[in-house]
């Protein structure tokens, strides 16, 4: 298939790199598979803040796509000031309409189709207004998380009082139910700007011409089934759901003397956990001593990367060395040859995809989940915001990828040795479960080759919403 007349395709961008690196791979991909061209609108936030605009500057340079900054407009009187950031940038994307009507419209090549992410669906008018032929939303996380955005307007209309005092799981049609350990953060509180900014949000998807997800038929086959087929679900999406994962980050060169990999080249196949909790600092001082504690004990090889705890008032952020003083004394001489503790910003592809590596000990951001299971590697999930405890139930009791931590959403609490068993599980050689684990790991790495190799499910996805949309024949 081969689309004619180079088109050319708009992606908004919400503020934060967080949101722009999905975006940019969406876009990578639509450049490189579809020849299509790509103008990304990176919202920023507003601030001008140089870190903001050198990462945007530095993925710009690194991509096909053209990338425009877009400064966001001022919404403190339309936000509480203790809103959350979720609220703020939700908000902050709706007030944005006139400014992304008058990018577009400046435009000297005119795009034919918008994307847009859950954050900027208060956008999708503008496609309309400036005549574009259709809007799209992008869903980087997976086809269960999406069921329950478009579902939450009808659950807010019929379960009474706060979801986390329900007794029965809630029903999801065509999807698992979603129990009191599967609650979406924004979930947590309804009384809270964010979850009506959420219920809003799952009532404008169903108003785009379909949605792009970052899953893959093979993965989540009875929730994207539910979406096609004759049901509730279909009824309220309405419009088609086009699974075309994995869209994750390539591994790229880096420096061949890197220290992590000259360790990480020393150490034996599949035998070292890779640790790494997000890309901000989402632990507390007392949680982050807990996980030192926990991989001494687990005894297994690590790769631990340390951000700032995020109540340790002890160190700033722009001093990334020194969140070392928050490990236990002595710590770092114990575990000496056994783990490597990094505090810069970690090359995670690059080191997922490495042969010593045997385990992700990761809070089940999507993205990360998708590095991990690109290459095989089995996940031991400590969820801690957003949708990651629906991830983690996902990983562990449909997929079978994972082992996962009992917490629940709003306590956060880990008992020490509880990490070091999982760990143990999914890495040591002689367990059962963990050998079954490993399997499904491996199984599941193939099918995401598949899915993206020619004529696979996503690549033949991409396709069907390119003709769809570009009509190409
Ligand atoms: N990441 C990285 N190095 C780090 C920390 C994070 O490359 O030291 C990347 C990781 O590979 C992933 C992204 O940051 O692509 C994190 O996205 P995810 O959705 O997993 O979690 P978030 O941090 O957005 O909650």
């Amino acid at each position: 298939n081969k689309i004619m007349d180079q088109p050319h395709a708009l992606l908004v961008a919400s503020p934060g790199l967080g949101h722009l690196i999905p975006i940019l791979e969406l876009g990578n991909r639509l450049s490189s598979v579809l020849n299509i061209h790509v103008t990304i609108l990176a919202v920023t936030s507003g601030s001008s803040s140089p870190t903001e605009t050198e990462a945007i500057r530095a993925a710009a340079a690194r991509t096909a796509c053209e990338i425009r900054e877009l400064p966001s407009v001022d919404i403190d009187n339309l936000v509480e000031p203790d809103a959350t950031v979720a609220t703020k940038i939700v908000v902050k994307m709706r007030a944005m309409k006139s400014r992304v009507r008058d990018a577009v419209e400046s435009m000297k090549r005119k795009p034919t189709v918008m994307i847009v992410d859950f954050f900027g669906t208060g956008l999708m008018s503008v496609a309309d207004d400036v005549g574009l032929t259709a809007k799209y939303v992008y869903d980087p996380s997976h086809a269960w998380f999406l069921a329950v955005m478009v579902y939450l307007p009808v659950l807010d209309t019929v379960v009474e009082g706060e979801y986390v005092d329900i007794k029965e799981p809630l029903k999801i049609p065509g999807c698992k139910p979603v129990g009191r350990k599967e609650l979406m953060e924004t979930m947590l509180d309804r009384s809270d700007q964010q979850y009506k900014e959420c219920v809003r949000v799952g009532l404008e998807v169903p108003m785009s011409d379909g949605v792009l997800v970052n899953t893959w038929e093979e993965l989540q086959g009875n929730t994207l089934a539910a979406f096609r087929e004759d049901g509730e679900l279909n009824r309220i999406m309405k419009v088609p759901v086009y699974p075309i994962g994995p869209i994750v980050r390539t591994s790229e060169h880096v420096e061949k003397l890197n220290s992590i990999f000259e360790w990480l080249d020393k150490q034996g196949e599949r035998s070292v956990v890779y640790v790494c909790l997000g890309s901000g600092g989402t632990l507390t001082f007392e949680q982050t001593v807990e996980l030192a504690w926990d991989l001494e004990l687990s005894g297994q090889r690590f790769v631990w990367v340390l951000r700032r705890p995020a109540s340790y008032l002890g160190v700033s952020s722009s001093d990334d060395d020194q969140v070392i003083t928050s490990l236990p004394e002595g710590f770092l001489d114990r575990t000496c040859g056994v783990g490597l503790v990094v505090t810069q910003w970690a090359p995670q592809v690059e080191i997922l995809s490495h042969r010593s590596i045997g385990g992700f000990l990761s809070h089940c951001g999507w993205s990360s989940v998708l590095e991990s299971l690109t290459k095989g590697v089995p996940i031991v999930a400590w969820p801690l915001y957003a949708e990651q405890w629906m991830n983690a139930t996902l990983l562990t009791e449909e997929i079978g990828v994972a082992v996962r931590t009992s917490e629940l959403p709003s306590e956060k609490v880990i008992g020490r040795e509880e990490v070091a068993s999982l760990v143990r599980k999914i890495v040591a050689e002689e367990d059962e479960e963990g050998q079954k684990i490993r399997t499904k790991a491996e199984e599941v790495r193939v099918s995401s080759e598949r899915a993206w190799s020619q004529g696979g499910s996503s690549y033949n996805s991409l396709f069907e919403w390119a003709k769809r949309c570009y009509l190409v024949s």
